[in-house]
């Protein structure tokens, strides 16, 4: 890998600010390969050599990838003037990084969102070439059935003129509540239009009341993590994302 001064290095990591850094060397906390350094400016490879702060290695990358189970209330966006963002949920390790979201939820949508800061396997898998997959479970107002399913294998016209691709619908459950007949479904789309799973159940004249993503491409939401949390992807989630 490339050489960094070291006071780089732990300000990327959000270990400590620059000038911090400096401090923490002075101090004589920080070392390298084994012994403490005297210039915060020293250059080194972080990805080889092994640095550690009060006796602590740290663990240098470049890129996070973290998968959210994004609650309801907030927007999928890094600032926000009104309200609060995905980003507002990360711990400030995290922050150092500068993630921000792979694609939207809606405000009022919960689910799987990835949060990285590589672009590049963002730009993949936004890019509407990839046909990324993606399955959300819903609560529709209104009874689905099978005549949905074949309208969105056939794919509908959005309000807009649109025309969805293929998606494979599944009617999970259909119950009353309070005297009005519901559905739990699952829908797979290989694209991501603006509301588009609100909209194409509108398209057949029926309302989305709740919205969850569980997956999106080899990525599955974990069900350890209840809505607001977030884990690193493991090495295999990452395998299967490149
Ligand atoms: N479709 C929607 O309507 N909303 C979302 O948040 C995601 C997909």
């Amino acid at each position: 890998g490339k050489k960094l001064r070291i006071d780089k290095i732990l300000s990327h990591l959000g270990i400590a600010t620059r000038s911090e850094s400096k401090k923490l060397v002075k101090q004589g906390r920080v070392a390298v390969d084994g012994s403490p350094i005297k210039d915060s400016g020293l250059q080194v490879d972080p990805e080889s050599a092994l640095v550690e702060v009060d006796g602590q290695p740290v663990r240098y990358r470049e890129f996070v990838y973290l998968l959210l189970n994004k609650p309801q209330g907030v927007v999928s966006a890094t600032e926000d003037r009104y309200d609060r963002t995905v980003i507002d949920l990360l711990d400030a390790e995290y922050l150092a990084f500068e993630p921000f979201p792979v694609g939207r939820l809606d405000k009022d949508t919960e689910g799987l969102l990835l949060l990285t800061n590589d672009g590049k396997l963002a730009h993949e898998l936004l890019s509407p070439r990839k046909h990324v997959s993606k399955t959300y479970e819903a609560v529709v107002f209104g009874a689905v059935d099978e005549s949905d399913g074949s309208a969105f294998r056939a794919g509908v016209e959005l309000d807009d003129g649109y025309r969805t691709m293929p998606a494979e619908l599944e009617i999970v459950r259909r119950y009353e509540r309070e005297g009005a007949a519901h559905s739990d479904i699952r829908l797979t789309i290989m694209e991501g239009k603006f509301h588009q799973v609100k909209r194409m159940f509108e398209a057949v004249g029926k309302k989305v009341v709740f919205l969850k993503r569980v997956s999106m491409g080899p990525l599955l939401l974990d069900p350890a993590l209840s809505p607001g949390q977030y884990r690193e992807l493991s090495e295999e989630e990452l395998t299967a994302l490149r």
